[in-house]
C-alpha cells in the first residue's frame, strides 16, 4: 500500500521542498546517492573501479520546466564526460540520462530539444571512449524516448535503451530491440503506473521480466540485467549458458548502495557488473522511488526523521 503513496509523493513539489531541506535527511540519502558534486561522483567511480565494478553515472534531475534547465543538464553531462576523459575512466564509466531532464516534456519543441541535448552528450561520450544509456521514465514518455533512441542510434548505435517489464507493451519492444549490437537494460520499472498499461501484481511483473529476458538473451543484442532480485539473477545466468553467452556478452547492473555484497560477489566470480551512480543536488525523486521499493528503507528514514 505504501509504495504507490510514496510514488505519488515523489512528484509533489511541496514535499520535495520539505524533505530536501530537512537536515536529518542527508545521512539516509547518502546511502543511495554518491554526493552532490562531480568530485564526489568521481571518487565513487574510482572506488568501484578498484573493485572491478564498472559504473553508469546519472546526474540527478528530472521533469525540468524550462529550456535553460535543459541546457544546464546537458552542460553538467558534458563536464562529467570531460572529467572522465581526463582521468581515462571512459572504458569503466558510461552515463545514464533522463530525457525529462533534457526538456522532453516542454510543450513546444521539447522532444527536439531533448534529442539535440542527448546527441551532444552521445558525441562527448564517444570522444571519452564510452556510451550513453537513455533511462526510461513513466509510460507516457516511452514512445517519445524510443523515438529519440532510434534517431540517436543512426549516428551512435552504441546508445543503450531501457525497458520496464511491468508495462504490457514491453515484450514487443524487447523483440524490436533484440537486434545485433543493441544494448538493452531490462528493469522491473519504478513509476506509479495505471492498471490499463502495467501489471500491478509483483509476481506478474517478475514473470514478465523473465519473458522479456528470454527474448533479449536469445537475440543478437547485449542484455543488461538491471535488477537486485536474486531469483532473476540466477535465471539470467542460466539463460546466458543456454544461449552460449559468456560473461562479457551481457552484464549485471545494480543501484549504488543496494546489495553491495552481491555486486562484489558477482564481479569476483568473473561477471561484468555495473553500478548505477546517481549524484547531484536534485535527489528527491530518485530517493523517494528507492523508499517506495522497500518498506524497510522508509522505516530507517522515518526513524532518523523523528
Ligand atoms: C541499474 C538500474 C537502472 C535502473 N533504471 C531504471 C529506469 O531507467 N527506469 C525505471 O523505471 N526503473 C529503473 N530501475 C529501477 C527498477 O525499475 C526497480 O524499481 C528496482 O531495480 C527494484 O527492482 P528489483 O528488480 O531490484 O527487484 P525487487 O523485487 O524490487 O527487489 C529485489 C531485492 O533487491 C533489494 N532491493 C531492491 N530495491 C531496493 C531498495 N530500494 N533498497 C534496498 N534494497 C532493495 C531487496 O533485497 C529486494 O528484496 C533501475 C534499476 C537498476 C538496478
Amino acid at each position: 500500500m505504501l509504495g504507490p503513496v510514496l510514488l505519488t509523493a515523489a512528484r509533489s513539489d511541496r514535499l520535495r521542498r520539505l524533505v530536501s531541506a530537512a537536515p536529518v535527511t542527508r545521512p539516509v540519502v547518502d546511502r543511495f546517492v554518491a554526493g552532490e558534486t562531480l568530485p564526489d561522483a568521481l571518487a565513487a567511480v574510482r572506488a568501484l573501479a578498484a573493485d572491478g565494478i564498472e559504473v553508469t553515472l546519472d546526474h540527478l534531475g528530472e521533469d525540468i520546466t524550462s529550456a535553460a534547465q535543459a541546457t544546464a543538464t546537458r552542460d553538467a553531462y558534458l563536464r562529467l564526460l570531460e572529467a572522465l576523459a581526463a582521468e581515462r575512466l571512459g572504458p569503466r564509466a558510461e552515463v545514464s540520462v533522463k530525457l525529462s531532464a533534457f526538456g522532453q516534456a516542454l510543450p513546444t519543441g521539447g522532444e527536439e530539444l531533448a534529442l539535440e541535448g542527448a546527441r551532444r552528450v552521445a558525441e562527448a561520450a564517444r570522444a571519452a571512449g564510452t556510451t550513453v544509456t537513455l533511462d526510461m521514465e513513466d509510460h507516457t514518455t516511452v514512445d517519445s524516448t524510443l523515438g529519440v533512441l532510434a534517431e540517436l542510434r543512426r549516428e551512435y548505435p552504441e546508445t543503450g535503451a531501457v525497458l520496464q517489464s511491468y508495462l504490457f507493451r514491453t515484450e514487443d519492444d524487447a523483440r524490436a530491440l533484440a537486434t545485433g549490437g543493441s544494448r538493452v537494460r531490462l528493469v522491473k520499472g519504478a513509476y506509479k503506473e495505471p492498471a490499463s498499461v502495467a501489471h500491478q501484481d509483483k509476481a506478474e511483473v517478475d514473470r514478465a521480466y523473465v519473458r522479456c529476458l528470454k527474448i533479449l538473451m536469445a537475440g543478437g543484442g547485449y542484455p543488461m540485467i538491471g535488477s537486485h532480485d536474486p531469483r532473476l539473477i540466477t535465471i539470467a545466468q542460466e539463460l546466458a549458458v543456454r544461449h552460449g553467452r559468456k560473461p562479457g556478452d551481457y552484464e549485471f547492473q545494480m543501484l549504488y548502495g543496494i546489495r553491495v555484497d552481491e555486486q562484489h560477489r558477482l564481479a569476483e566470480s568473473g561477471h561484468r557488473v555495473r553500478a548505477y551512480i546517481p549524484y547531484g543536488g536534485d535527489w528527491y525523486g530518485y530517493f523517494m522511488r528507492r523508499l517506495a521499493e522497500r518498506p524497510a528503507n522508509l522505516t530507517f528514514f522515518l526513524r532518523s526523521f523523528v
